[in-house]
């Protein structure tokens, strides 16, 4: 695999200015593998100030300048460049609390997490691997850099980091490095909700997750309230059959072996996004109990939209529902043009008032009988009609 023009001109730069630099970490993991970095980190002996200057002419952002990192901009894309860094003392098992910059490129792959994630490479495609990380790709292995339990004991988070990559790689675990994480999972409690959601769920959307799963469930535990370890590893089984989607197959976890009221507590936790806790509480719903009538169904198309609710509805029959009754309502409502919203009706709360029709609280449930009488397919979207049906209904 090539190192693409952008990215050696980069480390050329800062080579001809006297320094190291190499590509290290994800991207010289992704090469050897044959698969494409979706980005590019260099590591270098310049310190900080020192790129400034040897890229004084060129477009960077102080990304993390304290740490030793800065984003250089080329046509290429951002190129994020590190100083050659020593982590200083881990504070409570999580990231240390202060970095020190070395002119050593084998002290900062000693900081690294794992083998295959500790290997540089330079601007020609050599490759510096000290930690045999390349015969560990080849044998498909996840394996601490140094020894496990001192490594998951400066940072918590490396343990969902190993299930991750192992989960997304296919690779299985290190013996040493699995039992490191099966006596130390504790640790993840006082790792941020934030840094673990992100490594839970590349987890289970991985295409791996089901052994990593099955084999690590006590670790991912204590992240699902609501589910217990049989509906777990019971899910792990069938996962593969869903879309690699997070919210889908939280929602099918919850749908099949808790109920949405656990998937929010469970998503609140993490603190995801509102955005992303709706989409899995609305799919979760969905899997649970497809709507069976024209109403229901008319307001669960105006909540999620068209191509989430056909998502979701793939997700229920994937997971053994019926979803034949909602399809085929849903086609009477697109041939009938049935509104999807109350918003979408052809009168407004404003025109029921002008009408003499409804006030104050009765406006509102005026056009949820209208909602109804339309997706029911009983009166047209058309205002003459509408307001007509109401004086017949009266
Ligand atoms: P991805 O393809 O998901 O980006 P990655 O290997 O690039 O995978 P990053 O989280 O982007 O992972 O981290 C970049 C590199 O930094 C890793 O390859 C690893 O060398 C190092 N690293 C990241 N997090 C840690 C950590 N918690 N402990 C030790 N090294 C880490
Ligand atoms: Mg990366």
């Amino acid at each position: 695999m090539q190192i693409p023009s952008y990215v050696k001109t980069a480390i050329e730069m800062l080579n001809k200015s006297g320094y190291e630099c190499y590509l290290v970490g994800g991207c010289v993991r992704d090469m050897l593998m044959g698969n494409l970095p979706h980005d590019y980190d260099l590591t270098t002996s310049a310190r900080p100030e020192q790129m400034q200057q040897a890229f004084a002419d060129c477009k960077v952002i102080e990304t993390g300048i304290k740490h030793g990192t800065l984003t250089l901009l080329t046509e290429g894309g951002g190129v994020e460049i590190t100083t050659y860094r020593i982590d200083g003392d881990y504070k409570d098992n999580r990231r240390p609390e202060s970095v020190s910059f070395t002119p050593n490129l084998s002290e900062d792959l000693a900081r690294r997490d794992f083998t295959v994630n500790a290997m540089a490479m330079d601007a020609d495609g050599n490759l510096i691997d000290l930690y045999n990380g390349k015969s560990d790709i080849a044998a498909k292995v996840i394996r601490c850099v140094g020894e496990p339990e001192k490594r998951f004991n400066e940072d918590g988070l490396r343990i969902m980091r190993a299930l991750r990559f192992a989960a997304v790689l296919g690779f299985t675990i290190h013996d040493k490095t699995a039992a490191a994480i099966r006596s130390l999972s504790h640790l993840l409690a006082s790792i941020s909700a934030e840094r673990v959601r992100e490594e839970l769920f590349k987890l289970i959307c991985g295409a791996a997750a089901e052994s990593v799963i099955t084999q690590f469930a006590e670790v991912i535990l204590p992240f699902l309230p609501q589910i217990a370890k049989e509906g777990l590893t019971q899910f792990a089984r069938q996962i593969d059959e869903l879309p690699p989607m997070l919210e889908v197959r939280l929602a099918a976890l919850y749908a099949l072996f808790s109920d949405e009221m656990g998937l929010a507590t469970a998503m609140s936790r993490l603190k995801t996004s509102n955005k992303q806790k709706k989409s899995a509480v609305d799919c979760c719903r969905i899997i649970t109990a497809p709507p069976t009538d024209a109403t229901q169904t008319a307001y669960t198309l105006g909540s999620v939209g068209e191509s989430d609710f056909n998502l979701y509805l793939t997700a229920a029959r994937l997971c053994g529902k019926n979803i034949t009754p909602t399809r085929q309502i849903l086609a009477a409502l697109k041939e009938r043009g049935a509104c999807y919203t109350v918003s979408q009706l052809a009168v407004t709360g404003n025109d029921l008032i002008s009408e003499g029709i409804a006030k104050g609280k009765g406006v509102g449930e005026t056009l949820n009988l209208l909602f109804t009488a339309v997706a029911e397919g009983k009166v047209k979207n058309e205002k003459q009609s509408l307001l007509q049906y109401l004086k017949a209904d009266c």
